[in-house]
């Protein structure tokens, strides 16, 4: 992976913080991609992801659609030009097509996106295309609703297909499918999944179990990119790895031999910290500069407490630069957030 595009080192540079031009951070990396959790409700139960008796937030604690875009309105002169909508399950919250077409409207913003379990796409999906909606992640780690029914302790698994199909017909595009790999429950749908999203043109990629969710998170049960891809390149032949792209992106791709494209998430086996542009604001108002980040800034509290715009952008510049190096899963070092997956918004 380090062949990968590399962003240039200006740390040294970067004594002070600086109070203008693009987010960056002490070791330069430079932050473009907001992930706005709009809910930490979900109607399903994912056990790597949030405890069956879970309570969720009450409404007035969870930033409305007005401060949502209005945070976005002062980070995009900033830089930030990628969206993405994650929850929970963002399609929980009502008139979800509002704030997409709000978001829409700002100047600047190249690339909105959102990423659902898919149970309520099939009925939202045009009314969400019509918003301006285009590109779609979709969580499913399994084709057999048994595994679905014992990941999520929730049946759901033909709705999910059918939100598929729907978002296909409307013409969202790209349609990703995002799996968590877990060995003893998932691997067994590396190759299931991979035929299915080859056979319906969507862009699969494949997650690395990772410790930010609910109960003991144990390393044996990761299912590790090398075993992924050798179980990949047993099935279709030699896959090659595809170099171009900004390279931040989480995922390496790979190219199958007869073309189409898989990815392969490998934050525990292979970090991406070094290349991060990612920047986190919770269902709650807060702002997280890692996903596992120990720490946060409170943007609530300055929406609502009648800062400035110029306070916010402040706040917001010196959570970046207090940003860390990355996570630490692979040292002992290693804190698991207190908060879990749901309320981060993946
Ligand atoms: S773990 Fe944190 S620093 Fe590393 S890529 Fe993810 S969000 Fe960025």
């Amino acid at each position: 992976m380090s062949h990968r595009i590399r962003l240039p080192d200006v740390s040294e540079t970067l004594t002070s913080m600086p109070t203008s031009g693009p987010l960056v951070d002490t070791f330069g990396r430079i932050h473009t991609n907001l992930r706005i959790s709009v809910t930490d409700r979900c109607n399903l139960r994912c056990t790597y992801c949030m405890p069956e008796d879970v309570v969720f937030l009450p409404r007035q604690e969870l930033l409305t659609y007005e401060e949502i875009t209005r945070f976005v309105r002062l980070l995009v002169p900033l830089g930030v030009t990628k969206l993405r909508l994650t929850g929970g399950e963002p399609l929980v919250r009502r008139d979800l097509d509002k704030l997409i077409a709000q978001l829409r409207q700002i100047p600047g913003i190249r690339d909105l996106s959102l990423t659902t379990n898919g149970i309520l796409l099939a009925e939202q999906a045009e009314c969400l295309y019509h918003a301006g909606l285009r590109r779609i992640n979709i969580s499913l780690d399994t084709l057999r609703p048994d595994v679905f029914r014992h990941l999520t302790r929730r049946e759901g698994l033909e709705r999910v297909l059918e939100g598929i199909r729907v978002a296909r017909r409307l013409g969202f595009h790209p349609i990703k499918i995002n799996a968590v790999s877990i060995r003893g429950v998932t691997e067994d749908e590396v190759i299931p999944l991979a035929q299915f999203a080859r056979e319906h043109g969507l862009e699969l990629r494949f997650i690395e179990y990772m410790p930010i969710g609910a109960g003991h998170w144990e390393r044996s049960k990761v299912y590790f990119a090398e075993e992924i891809l050798q179980q990949l390149q047993r099935t279709f032949g030699p896959l090659r790895p595809v170099l171009e792209g900004d390279g931040t992106t989480p995922a390496q791709e790979w190219e199958y031999p007869d073309g189409g494209r898989v990815g392969i998430i490998a934050s525990v086996s292979r970090p991406f910290c070094h290349r991060c542009n990612r920047l986190r604001l919770t269902a709650d108002g807060k702002l997280r500069y890692c996903l596992f980040a120990l720490e946060e800034t409170d943007i609530k509290s300055l929406l609502r407490g009648g800062a400035s715009d110029d306070e916010i952008v402040l706040a917001v510049r010196q959570c970046v630069w207090a940003k860390w190096e990355g996570h630490q899963i692979n040292t002992a070092r290693f804190i698991k957030p207190t908060r879990t997956m749901h309320t981060i918004g993946g």
